[in-house]
């Protein structure tokens, strides 16, 4: 499989594995067989993705990537013994579509990207997203019209517009980059990824 399509279908997966977004956020432990998941690297070493482990070595075994960061602990399988990845980087430059926008719009991305605070008010909790221009008023379900905001301020605003009532989100709502995806793929980030992330991802 060329990188782009592995890249492409391992995006499904994280799209269709990802926790749902209305669940509630309780501490879960990992069950036993959750391997965890790798950062993956371009070739120029910048992140592009979070993949399985699994996925990671495989990539590894066909030379597909080299290792970057591995821990300790080994995986095994009948011939082979590889140390468990936690960074790896494809050797060959996959193109990342830099359009972001196409990205699916989920609460958890929109949350990543505003810092987990409401933008009207900087509240951090009852988080929702709200649609700066509302919906009733023409406003598109795109990234730059949809903001974290509380559930008070969203009822506050309501169906108006921000200069009808004079709230503004307080940073310009864009398209988020790459590595708030990365963000919400995993539900803590490893401390080995943290260098090769940007800082606003920590
Ligand atoms: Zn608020």
């Amino acid at each position: 499989m060329a990188p782009l399509d592995w890249l492409l279908s391992e995006m499904k997966t994280l799209t269709s594995s990802a926790p749902s977004e209305y669940a509630p956020r309780l501490p879960r432990q990992r069950p036993a067989r959750d391997t965890g998941r790798v950062l993956v690297l371009n070739a120029t070493y910048e992140p592009i993705n979070v993949c399985s482990v699994r996925r990671a070595a495989i990539l590894l075994l066909k030379e597909k990537a080299e290792m970057i960061e591995r821990s300790d602990s080994e995986l095994r399988s009948e011939r082979q013994v590889l140390a468990r990845p936690i960074v790896i980087r494809l050797r060959l430059y996959v193109n990342v579509p830099r359009d972001s926008s196409k990205r699916k719009i989920t609460r958890r991305a929109v949350f990543a990207r505003d810092g987990w605070a409401c933008q009207y008010c900087g509240t951090r909790s009852s988080l929702t997203v709200d649609h700066v221009i509302p919906r009733s008023k023409g406003g598109l379900s795109t990234w730059e019209n949809i903001v974290a905001s509380c559930a008070p301020c969203n009822r506050r605003k309501a169906d108006r517009l921000p200069a009808q009532i004079n709230m503004h989100p307080r940073k310009s709502p864009r398209v988020p980059g790459p590595h708030v995806f990365i963000t919400v793929a995993t539900q803590k980030i490893p401390a080995a990824w943290l260098q090769w992330l940007p800082a606003e991802a920590a």
